[in-house]
């Protein structure tokens, strides 16, 4: 016999959209729930470098860019979440860093990519007067400029835990493949039909949203969708991890034409207390495609390069592959913003950044209102828990 369930909103992947989605639908009044394949947070979302970025890095041409200008609002927003005073509670992540730094070498191109990148942001950047550096730049050894940004580094654990206990009852584990989408007379999607070895049971809904980040292309393939075409593009990150590491936050603004800082460092530290520095940036863009042991090499040479006066002897560097996916929307350009389309009663959805997640909250909910989904009372989605295993979180690689 097959089974019946009914919910508003089916969430498909359980990264920081879905997460957040989920928490902001619920809190709306909707039911919703949310199904992942894997972890909760294996994908991009605990690989990130948790910087809530507040657009420098998207103005480094001088030109205060649709990017930049957009999500410079972001690091207001994500404050009074953190607070708990918006509508999403974010009271319990953690904070690495309240303010994150961007450190320009002596060379003229970065001194200028830099010097135009604050111009463009003019109020919102500011240089810092050597006596006030932090005590890791107090003890440079090679001459530079400090500058202070409005962006700062949230813990993705915590962020995720939060996000995860407030809603924990409607988060399910499922298989990949478990299921397929069916269709209602109109061609629209109503329903998902599971069909494991034991269990046969349908899921009927008012909408589905794809929030499953390099998974949506599947899930589009699997649902019939015309559109729309993701993107990945790839990143080959470094992180490095010894005891007596500093903590430090800071992109260094490198002396080529590039636009990406020649190195963005986070700070973290792993189950067994070690601090770990994450490396983004352009070394994580040019060594895609390179062996562990090149990259390595190429990490370990840029940090001696530009910290001369730290000693690593003592560390080890690891290194892994990892995309980001987003909608392809621009030739292959990141888009500016969130984005999402609707197409058969299907939202496909990306945050294109951690960052930007609160306006993928906010345009889809805007959106369902316009189209007239609201909550319904009659749902059976409780009892989804005696067929469905819940989910789990996962770990940050360096665990
Ligand atoms: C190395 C790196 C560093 C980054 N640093 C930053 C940063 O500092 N600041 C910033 O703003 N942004 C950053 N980003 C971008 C940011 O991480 C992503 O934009 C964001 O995490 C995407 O979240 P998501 O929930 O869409 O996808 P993901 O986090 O990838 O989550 C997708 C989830 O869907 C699940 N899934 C897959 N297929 C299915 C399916 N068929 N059914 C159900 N579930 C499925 C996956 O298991 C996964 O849990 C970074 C990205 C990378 C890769």
């Amino acid at each position: 016999m097959t089974s019946s369930y009914s919910t508003d909103i089916v969430i498909f992947g359980g990264g920081i959209a879905g997460l957040w989605l989920l928490n902001s639908l619920r809190n709306q009044g909707y039911n919703a729930i949310l199904l992942e394949t894997g972890k909760l947070g294996c994908g991009q979302t605990l690989a990130s470098q948790g910087i809530i970025h507040g657009g420098l890095k998207y103005a480094l041409n001088g030109a205060l860019s649709g990017a930049a200008n957009i999500i410079s609002d972001m690091p207001a927003r994500w404050r009074s979440c953190l607070s708990g005073d918006a509508e999403i509670d974010l009271r319990g992540c953690r904070v690495l860093s309240d303010h994150y730094y961007m450190w320009s070498d002596s060379g003229f191109r970065s001194k200028l990519k830099t010097f135009l990148g604050s111009k463009s942001l003019s109020g919102r950047v500011s240089a810092i007067d050597k006596k006030d550096y932090p005590d890791f730049f107090k003890a440079a050894t090679v001459e530079g400029t400090l500058y202070k940004l409005p962006d700062f580094v949230v813990d993705t654990n915590s962020l995720l835990e939060v996000l995860f206990e407030k809603q924990r009852e409607w988060i399910f584990k499922i298989n990949p493949g478990s299921y397929t989408f069916e269709r209602n007379d109109s061609g629209l999607v109503n329903a998902i039909s599971f069909h494991d070895k034991n269990t046969h049971f349908t899921i009927e809904a008012q909408r589905f949203i794809f929030s499953a980040g390099k998974g949506n292309q599947q899930l589009i393939d699997d649902a019939n969708l015309r559109e729309p075409k993701s993107q990945l593009r790839p990143l080959n990150m470094v992180y490095v991890k010894a005891k007596n590491l500093p903590s430090v936050f800071v992109h260094c603004i490198g002396d080529s034409f590039s636009l990406t800082p020649k190195l963005t460092i986070t700070s973290h530290t792993d189950a067994n207390g070690e601090t770990v520095w994450y490396l983004g940036g352009e070394i994580a863009e040019s060594g895609v495609g390179k062996d562990a042991d090149v990259q390595v090499h190429s990490a370990q040479k840029l940090l001696t390069t530009l910290f001369p006066w730290i000693d690593f002897e003592a560390t080890q560097f690891h290194c892994f592959s990892i995309d980001r996916a987003e909608a392809n929307v621009n030739n292959n350009y990141r888009p500016e913003d969130a984005y999402f389309i609707e197409e058969s009663n299907v939202l496909v959805a990306w945050p294109t950044k951690l960052t930007l997640t609160p306006n993928l909250a906010d345009n889809i909910t805007k959106h369902l209102a316009t189209n007239g989904i609201i909550p319904t009372n009659t749902l059976t989605e409780q009892d989804l828990r005696t067929v469905l295993e819940p989910a789990k979180l996962a770990t940050s690689r360096w665990d």
